[in-house]
């Protein structure tokens, strides 16, 4: 089972409006088992409407199609569907009946245009509107038959077709909660039923530390194009995530079979993958803290170039108090001395973004907040003051401990925000390690 999503307005091709109804409309349908092959996107203009419905016709088994349903002369999509199915449009005397009724419980008359919202292709179905006066439609498009605009742009989707016998067509409204109430109640089940119990189950596990062509050279085959589950990688904030997209006969089936792909990448990962899904780096190291039996650890932060950003991060988990008491943002020199008690002298010798003044914030911090662990962050976040021998982008990350004061150096790419969200995660990222009791991997 598979569909091709189609979105229909000006204010989407101009980019005035980001089109959230195909990412929601795909989500919903391959949560039913049903493979989205594409998205397309065309403006209020009925040849090209045409052109994309005649295109998707005969090369998927389903075709959404939201928006351009409204009563004014922008809104072409019944039309436009009419021209496709080469049936005429025909008052639908239902929905007639029921808008006459919406507008008289108003208070006021009909408008003359909202006629239109009430006309459908002779052959087709009205879909109920529960929270508008755009009726719906459900139609049949059998790809040998349709009569293709002259004018319609070719869009191909010639690899993807099965040679279907016709290819169920359902326009719904733009408007999101229209288009979410209409789909739910009317056309989902019917995907559902199509789908034949069928299930694409999907999975996301994340890392952080290495590249993505690093992380992918680690996978090897399991990257394989034509492997089911696939595994594909994106990088969002320095977080490489594997996708695993199961598809399979049965919720059952694509389950075990996930869980069986998510064990591979494990294995080849370890703990490189720190969580799954929603999970965050700091909600991670919440759950290592807290989970770990006995008296819960304190954590506190000394941080200079990320100017606090650690301890939002820590305490953007709720409970977080549990384990977090004070954080410590030490930009200026004469800071780090006073609050955390680093040497002056140590920072005229080595300078302020050095790995011993990282290792002395970190074990001032945990002395002044009495906490079991610490972590000091410098660094030059820039645009200036980095220089040949200390770049943009080098940072000291140092996590105390009752152990001593373990330090690492590293460079990190882009720009000033980028330095700084890296920073923090690699903080995390260390302090998640000493809590596996695991060395660093990289
Ligand atoms: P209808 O079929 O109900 O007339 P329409 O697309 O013709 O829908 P518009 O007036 O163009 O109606 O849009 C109604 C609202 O829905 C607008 O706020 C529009 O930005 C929003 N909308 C339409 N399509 C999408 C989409 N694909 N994603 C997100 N919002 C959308």
């Amino acid at each position: 089972m598979n569909a091709i999503i189609l979105s229909i307005g000006d204010e989407l091709t101009l980019g005035q409006t980001v089109d959230t109804n195909s990412a929601w409309i795909s989500k919903e349908l391959a949560a039913r088992g049903c493979d989205v092959l594409g998205h397309v996107t065309v403006p209020d203009q009925q040849v090209a409407i045409a052109g994309a419905i005649a295109s998707a016709v005969g090369n998927c088994d389903c075709l959404i199609v939201s928006g351009g349903l409204g009563p004014t002369a922008d809104d072409l999509t019944r039309q436009a569907l009419a021209d496709v199915l080469n049936e005429p449009l025909e008052i639908n005397h239902e929905w007639l009946t029921e808008m006459q009724r919406f507008f008289r419980q108003r208070g006021r008359p009909m408008p003359e245009a909202n006629q239109i919202q009430a006309m459908i292709p002779r052959g087709a179905t009205m879909l109920w509107n529960t929270c508008g006066t755009a009726a719906g439609i459900a139609a049949i498009g059998k790809g040998h038959s349709i009569r293709k605009p002259d004018a319609a742009a070719p869009l191909s989707f010639g690899a993807a077709s099965r040679g279907h016998a016709g290819t169920v067509i359902f326009v719904v409204p733009g408007v999101p909660k229209e288009m979410k109430a209409m789909l739910t109640r009317d056309v989902f089940p019917d995907v559902e039923k199509r789908a034949g119990g069928a299930a694409i189950l999907s999975r996301t596990l994340h890392t952080f530390g290495l590249g993505e062509s690093s992380v992918a050279e680690m996978l090897g085959s399991l990257m394989n194009r034509d492997r089911n589950p696939s595994v594909g990688t994106t990088v969002s904030g320095g977080i490489v995530s594997l996708r695993l997209n199961s598809r399979f006969g049965s919720p059952a089936l694509a389950l075990e079979k996930l869980n069986e792909t998510d064990a591979a990448c494990r294995s080849k990962l370890g703990d490189l993958i720190f969580g799954a899904d929603d999970q965050t780096l700091a909600a991670v190291v919440a759950e290592l803290l807290t989970k770990s039996g006995g008296a819960i650890p304190t954590v506190t932060t000394a941080e200079s170039c990320t100017g606090g950003l650690l301890a939002k991060m820590l305490t953007d988990i709720p409970g977080s108090s549990r384990y977090f008491r004070e954080g410590f943002v030490t930009y200026a020199n004469e800071s780090k001395q006073r609050l955390l008690g680093v040497p002056a002298e140590m920072i005229e010798k080595f300078g302020a973004v050095s790995e011993p003044v990282a290792q002395a914030m970190a074990a001032g911090a945990r002395r002044a907040a009495n906490a079991v662990y610490a972590l000091g962050i410098t660094g030059i976040a820039g645009p200036d003051g980095g220089s040949e021998a200390k770049p943009v982008g080098m940072v000291c990350i140092a996590l105390a401990s009752e152990e001593g004061e373990a330090v690492r150096t590293f460079n990190f790419p882009g720009d000033r925000e980028w330095i700084r969200d890296r920073s923090a995660k690699m903080a995390l990222t260390m302090l998640r390690y000493k809590l596996l009791a695991k060395p660093l991997p990289f």
